[in-house]
């Protein structure tokens, strides 16, 4: 076994760890977000009904007034019919009337409209409302999980970066460097398995010649092609397990 590779391969786990971690850390505001605009969208459809509810209650308030305005109007009429002089104009103050009284009943007619419609609408708006609440709570206990998820991470993150500390503190130097600079490529992959002659990152053949020797586990290669460290799993030895890479 190459004690050097083997360091990487555990480097190269603890960096899949890391890169998971980090994914799902990053994914926390973006969830939050989703959530929130879910929760807004119920929210808002609420809000537009409860304004429609508002809108028809002041139109009901305004035909009632209206009502009463029109009833004193009758009443000054009536007290008006008793100082009339002529047959003609107590006629057209019978008139006037008569048209006031139906223009009470079309506004009455209106105002039941209205109000069955609030009645309809009043049931309604009390289980949105619930919904809403129900939401909201949901909302806040949400984000207080992600957000407490991403605690979470933080602290495991900080537990893997002292374990690469360990494993890197092994590393020659010059192999470091390498690692480093392959780390830092996009995907953060410094060490590929090689499996029936193919790279397990890149997906390309290695010559056969190398492969074998790479099986013979003699000297540290790179992947002729995206020049990653190699390893061939069938050895045993760099099979690294989770359990292992706690005791670094
Ligand atoms: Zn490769």
């Amino acid at each position: 076994m190459l004690e050097q590779l083997r360091y990487l391969v555990q480097l190269q786990k603890l960096q899949n760890r890391k890169t998971h971690l980090l994914r799902s850390r990053d994914e926390a505001p973006r969830k939050i977000a989703e959530i929130e605009k879910e929760y807004q969208q119920v929210e808002a459809e609420y809000l537009l009904k409860k304004a429609e509810l508002d809108h028809a209650r002041k139109m009901h308030r305004n035909l009632e007034q209206e009502v009463g305005d029109l009833e004193s109007r009758i009443r000054r009429s009536k007290q008006r019919m008793s100082e009339v002089k002529t047959n003609k104009e107590y006629q057209a103050m019978l008139k006037e009337i008569e048209e006031l009284k139906k223009e009470i009943n079309r506004k009455e007619d209106q105002m039941l409209e209205i109000m069955e419609n609030i009645d309809a609408f009043s049931g309604e708006i009390k289980s949105q409302e619930k919904h809403v609440e129900a939401c909201k709570r949901k909302v806040e206990a949400d984000k207080e999980e992600l957000t407490a998820h991403s605690a979470q991470v933080d602290e495991q993150l900080a537990q893997i970066e002292a374990l690469q500390e360990k494993v890197r503190e092994k590393l020659e130097a010059g192999i470091l460097r390498r690692c480093d600079s392959l780390l830092q490529r996009p995907g953060g992959i410094a060490v590929a398995a090689v499996e029936a002659g193919v790279c397990q990152v890149c997906h390309l053949n290695i010559p056969p010649q190398k492969f074998i020797e790479l099986q013979r586990d003699e000297t540290i290669f790179n992947c002729p092609h995206c020049h990653r460290f190699m390893y061939w799993p069938g050895h045993e030895d760099y099979l690294v397990f989770d359990e292992e890479l706690e005791e670094v």
